[in-house]
C-alpha cells in the first residue's frame, strides 16, 4: 500500500445515465472539434439506431463535420492506429472521437499517441512515457467494459510479434467520456459476460494490489457490490436496464480505481493471452482470475477475507484463511455462472507457448503491481 503519498488521477469530463449521448454535439461544440475522425468498426457502424448512428445525428445537429474510420479490430493492431493516423492527416481532421469498446478507444488513444509522440507506438511501451498532448478526444463507451473511455491506458498488439503493449499516460485520458447504458442494451449475452468480468477483474487486482490507497479501495468495493448485484442479471436479460446501468456505474469505478492502483498477474497474463491468440480480453482475464487469486492469496490473506465480504459472502464465524478462500470460490462461481469458459485451452491456449508468454507476462507493466512476485515458472504453472 502507497502508506504516504500517491498522485491521483480523474478523468475530467463523464456524462453518465440514459440518452446522455444527444449531448455529444453540443460538447464537441464546446472543445472547439471542427472535423474529428470518428472511430469505430463495421458492425456498429451499421447498427441502425446504435451508438454511431446517434452520435452522428448529434453531431450533425450541432454543426460539427467529421470523418469515418470503421476498420477497428478487436485487440487493436499497429495497423489500425496507423490507418487512423493516416485519415486524420488527409482529411485535414483535428480531433478523434471514438465510438465502441476498449478496442475503439484504444484505437483512438493509439493514433492520437502517434500524431503528437512520434510514429513508433513500440517505442513509447510503458508508464509515463508521452511528452505532449493528444488531439482532442472524445470517448463513446459501448461496453461495460474495459474502464478504457476514462483510463490512461491504450493496449494496443503489435500483429508482428503477437505482444500486447501498453502505452501508460495521462496524457491518455479522453477529455469527455460518455456512459449511455441504452446503448448497450443489445450487447449479446456472451460479450456482456466477458465484459463485466473485465470490469470485475478490474476491481479486484487494484484491491489487492501494492499500490491501493483509500480512494481506490472505495471505488472497488462499490464496483464489486455493484457486479455481484447486476452481472448476473444483465447476462439473464440484457434489456434489464437498472442492471446494464449499474454495471456501467461498475465499470467507471473500477476504471478510475486502476488508473491509480495500478493491476496484477491476471491483467499480464491475460494480454499474453490475447496477442497470442486474439482471444476475448474479458475471457483471458475471468479465465485466470480464481488461479491467479488463489496464488496471491498468501501475500495478503486480510485483504481476500475482505473480498468475500464485498462479494456477498458469508464469512461470519470463518477465519481470515478459510473467508479468504471463500472470495476465490465466489470468483470461479460468478465466471459459471455468467458462462465463462473453464480451461484456456478453449481459447486455443498451446503449452509450447507457456514458456515465452510467462517470461512476457513478468515484463507486463501491470506484474509490478501484483501483490506476490512470482517466477518464471509459477506464471507456467
Ligand atoms: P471490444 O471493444 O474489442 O469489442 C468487442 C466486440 O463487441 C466488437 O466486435 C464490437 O463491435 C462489439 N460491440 C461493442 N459494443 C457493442 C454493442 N453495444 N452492441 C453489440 N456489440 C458491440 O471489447 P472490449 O472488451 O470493450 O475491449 C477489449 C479491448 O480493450 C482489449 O484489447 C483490451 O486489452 C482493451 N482494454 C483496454 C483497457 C484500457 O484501459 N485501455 C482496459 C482493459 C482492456
Amino acid at each position: 500500500m502507497t502508506e504516504h503519498s500517491y498522485d491521483f488521477l480523474m478523468p475530467s469530463v463523464n456524462f453518465f445515465g440514459p440518452n446522455v449521448i444527444g449531448k455529444i454535439g453540443e460538447r464537441a461544440k464546446i472543445l472547439g472539434m471542427k472535423k474529428p475522425v470518428l472511430v469505430t468498426d463495421k458492425f456498429l457502424e451499421g447498427l441502425e439506431g446504435g451508438a454511431v448512428q446517434q452520435t452522428i445525428a448529434s453531431l450533425e445537429e450541432a454543426g460539427v463535420d467529421y470523418v469515418i474510420y470503421n476498420g477497428v479490430e478487436p485487440n487493436p493492431k499497429i495497423r489500425n492506429i496507423q490507418a487512423v493516423k493516416a485519415l486524420y492527416e488527409k482529411e485535414h481532421a483535428d480531433s478523434i472521437i471514438t465510438v465502441g469498446g476498449g478496442s475503439a478507444h484504444d484505437t483512438g488513444k493509439g493514433a492520437g499517441i502517434i500524431l503528437t509522440n512520434g510514429s513508433d507506438i513500440t517505442k513509447l511501451a510503458g508508464i509515463e512515457t508521452l511528452d505532449n498532448a493528444l488531439p482532442p478526444l472524445i470517448a463513446v463507451n459501448t461496453t461495460a467494459g474495459t474502464g478504457s473511455e476514462l483510463t490512461r491506458h491504450a493496449v494496443i498488439t503489435n500483429e508482428e510479434t503477437h505482444l500486447k503493449f501498453v502505452v501508460v499516460s495521462w496524457r491518455n485520458i479522453p477529455l469527455v467520456s460518455f456512459n449511455d447504458p441504452t446503448l448497450m442494451l443489445d450487447v449479446p449475452k456472451g460479450l456482456t459476460a466477458a465484459t463485466g468480468m473485465d470490469a470485475f477483474v478490474q476491481a479486484i487486482e487494484p484491491y489487492v494490489s501494492v499500490d491501493h490507497n483509500p480512494i481506490t479501495d472505495s471505488q472497488c468495493i462499490e464496483a464489486i457490490e455493484l457486479v455481484e448485484s447486476s452481472l448476473r442479471e444483465a447476462v439473464a436479460n440484457g434489456h434489464n436496464l437498472d442492471a446494464r446501468t449499474k454495471m456501467v456505474e461498475a465499470e467507471m469505478l473500477a476504471g478510475m480505481a486502476f488508473n491509480n492502483a495500478n493491476l496484477g498477474y491476471v491483467h499480464a497474463m491475460a494480454h499474453q493471452l490475447g496477442g497470442q491468440y486474439d482471444a476475448p480480453h474479458g475471457v483471458c482475464c475471468a479465465l485466470l482470475l480464481p488461479y491467479v487469486e488463489k496464488y496471491n492469496l498468501i501475500a495478503d490473506p486480510q485483504r481476500f477475507a475482505e473480498l468475500a465480504e464485498f462479494m456477498g459472502e458469508n464469512t461470519e464465524g470463518l477465519s481470515t484463511r478459510d473467508a479468504a478462500e471463500l472470495a476465490i470460490k465466489g470468483m470461479k462461481q460468478l465466471s459459471d455462472d455468467v458462462g465463462i469458459p473453464e480451461t484456456i485451452q478453449e481459447i486455443g491456449a498451446d503449452p509450447n507457448d507457456f514458456e515465452l508468454m510467462a517470461e512476457n507476462a513478468l515484463k507486463d507493466g501491470n506484474a509490478a503491481s501484483n501483490p506476490r512476485v512470482g517466477t518464471k515458472e509459477d506464471i507456467v504453472k
